[in-house]
């Protein structure tokens, strides 16, 4: 059984007051579940009032981003290790936003990933094609394209212990889902592009599902076999919905 797991990205969003409000009605409806590991993944100046939040609760947190520096003349970076030092488990990478907004590479994401190890995070790497990739039939070019250079960098061995998820574009904030039969398409290329490099890891690598899911949804998705949980944008900043969606789970 591969640990399943539901992670809110909450984006350029929130406050001191609104995400203690937040906060506290997830604490009040999220239970923990043997397996599953639930989390929110904030804007950075939010950590240590997560790591005041959330410690000892059911609910982990991380961020969105890290540098690929780890120290140095790098004004407004924020490194791995300084995330890792507010207690944050998680940290998102290669999210399309950064990928499409901030010309991120694929070479700079796997740098990034790298530092994410290094600082003892736990990486999850998004990958995921544009409505144009996908309707000229690219879809595994694209995403494999990301994944192989995660795998070229380092290395199978080195993504055992990392998260995929797996966001296509075109879903992401669009209210536009992939069906549970794409996604699980997609979901089994990326399972099988680990696998040719060995299949134990790939078993074990969770690849969790993201684009407008809400706890509608959510159950079907997750019902997939190659589908264990999903990174939640928009739904993340509702408690009653994504504590709907962990339920799904
Ligand atoms: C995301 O930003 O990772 C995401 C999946 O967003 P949404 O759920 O809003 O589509």
């Amino acid at each position: 059984m591969r640990n399943k797991y539901v992670i809110g990205n909450w984006k350029l969003n929130g406050s001191l007051q609104a995400n203690e409000s937040l906060v506290s009605a997830l604490k009040a409806s999220i239970q923990a579940k043997p397996g599953a590991t639930c989390a929110v993944c904030a804007p950075m100046p939010y950590l240590a009032q997560l790591k005041q939040l959330l410690g000892g609760s059911a609910i982990a947190w991380g961020a969105q981003d890290a540098s690929r520096y780890d120290k140095g003349a790098y004004t407004g970076e924020v490194a791995a290790a300084m995330i890792a030092e507010f207690g944050a488990r998680f940290c998102l990478i290669g999210h399309s936003e950064r990928r499409a907004l901030f010309g991120e590479t694929d070479r700079i994401v796997c740098e990034k990933l790298a530092r994410v190890k290094a600082a003892g995070l736990t990486a999850v790497v998004c990958v995921g094609e544009t409505l144009e990739e996908r309707e000229a039939g690219k879809t595994e070019q694209v995403v494999g394209k990301q994944v192989g250079a995660a795998i070229a960098a380092q290395g199978i061995e080195g993504l055992d212990g990392i998260l995929i998820a797996y966001e296509p574009v075109w879903a992401i904030g669009t209210g536009k889902t992939a069906s549970p039969a794409q996604a699980q398409e997609v979901h089994a290329f990326i399972r099988a592009t680990l696998a040719a490099k060995d299949a134990d890891i790939a078993g074990r690598m969770p690849i969790l599902y993201g684009g407008s899911v809400k706890a509608a949804n959510a159950p079907e998705l997750f019902n997939m076999p190659d589908i264990d949980g999903g990174l939640i944008g928009g739904a993340s900043l509702q408690a009653e919905d994504f504590a709907g969606i962990w339920r799904a789970l």
